[in-house]
């Protein structure tokens, strides 16, 4: 049997833009150490592809959210350096944990007294200082259950550091009650914006994410991180449209003089949703406006700019993160967790 062939779409990674923005944030971190939030496969970017380039640029501290999420990152990594941010929710998670190595984030009560009864060991856990999510409350921080934990990283997480609120200052101040309470080996706090915010939220390791990818959360990051992914996919046939012919569902696009389209091989299945509709392609230097709406599998351009662009030629979806939050209104972080399956990610 003759070889699959290649996809007509990729997810082009700049590796060493990845490396360089972990040792930016790193020095960044100051006295603290960062490590890197590779939850929801590194943000859609692909475990395989980026947790390497990380562990080989000096990260050491690997965060998940999802038990399911382990067995791919040990993979490249020990386990005792993956941190299960969910914790463990049952008998079976707190099972795995044990027989996987890699360690749970202590997010309750519940969880703390699961973990201690099912046999303890080193474990993380989050205090919640304001986020309201997961994480054991201040008022809950004298209950004996936590004495008998074997605390490593003592964790709470901001829920404005990419804006400059109040509310920061008030979770460092609840954080610091609770590291004056609780033993513990070592504290964190920042994720990519919590870094920009200075260096009594740096701690002890910080918890970059979005940054690592690309994503560009606060001011002070504002050219000091590379963009990492960049969606590319071929034009799968070109064809001439008439005065008056119309593209796609709907027909809310109509041509007003004799014109040459491109159908690129992308669409919202692979995460390049309809919110991307009035946007454009890039070939080279030469803007190729989207035309109409977004399909499931395809996407029209308008060729009028590219004549020598043939069918098998490719063209990119300009994707600097902050640039395509504002022209999509999607965050910079769905634009990047939405990036589909069908991607040739190891292009
Ligand atoms: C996702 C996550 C991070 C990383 O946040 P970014 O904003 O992507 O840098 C850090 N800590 C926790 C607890 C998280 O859930």
């Amino acid at each position: 049997m003759t070889g699959l062939p290649p996809p007509t779409l990729r997810l082009r990674l700049d590796r060493d833009a990845l490396a360089e923005n972990w040792r930016t944030l790193d020095a960044m971190s100051g006295a603290a150490r960062a490590g890197a939030a590779v939850k929801a496969n590194c943000y859609g970017l692909g475990v395989d592809d980026c947790v390497p380039v990380l562990r080989d640029a000096g990260c050491r501290d690997f965060f998940v959210a999802h038990w399911g999420e382990v067995p791919d990152v040990i993979a490249h990594v020990p386990a005792e350096q993956v941190a299960v941010l969910h914790g463990p929710g049952n008998f079976e998670e707190a099972q795995y944990a044990r027989a996987s190595g890699a360690v749970p984030v202590i997010d309750s009560l519940r969880q703390a007294k699961l973990w201690s009864e099912t046999g303890g060991g080193p474990c993380h856990v989050m205090i919640d200082t304001g986020i309201n999510r997961l994480g054991i409350s201040p008022q809950e921080i004298g209950d004996p259950v936590l004495a008998s934990l074997d605390i490593q990283v003592l964790m709470s997480h901001l829920a404005c550091a990419d804006e400059d609120s109040t509310k920061n200052a008030q979770q460092l101040d609840a954080f610091r009650e609770a590291i004056a309470k609780l033993p513990h080996r070592e504290t964190s706090l920042a994720n990519s914006a919590g870094i920009a915010l200075g260096e009594e939220f740096h701690l002890d390791l910080t918890r970059p994410g979005l940054a690592l990818y690309g994503g560009v959360p606060s001011p002070a990051l504002e050219g000091r991180i590379a963009q990492v992914a960049y969606p590319e996919a071929q034009v799968i046939q070109t064809r001439r449209l008439r005065a008056g012919d119309t593209v796609g569902y709907n027909a809310t696009f109509t041509a007003s003089e004799d014109m040459r389209v491109g159908v690129v091989s992308l669409g919202y299945a692979d995460g390049i949703l309809r919110a991307w509709g009035g946007a454009h392609f890039a070939y080279g230097e030469t803007w190729l406006p989207i035309l109409g709406k977004v399909s499931m599998d395809m996407i029209v351009i308008d060729l009028t700019a590219a004549p020598e662009l043939q069918e098998g030629d490719w063209v990119e979806l300009p994707y600097h993160l902050p640039d395509a939050a504002r022209q999509t209104s999607l965050s910079q972080y769905e634009l990047l967790t939405v990036l589909g399956h069908r991607f040739n990610r190891a292009a």
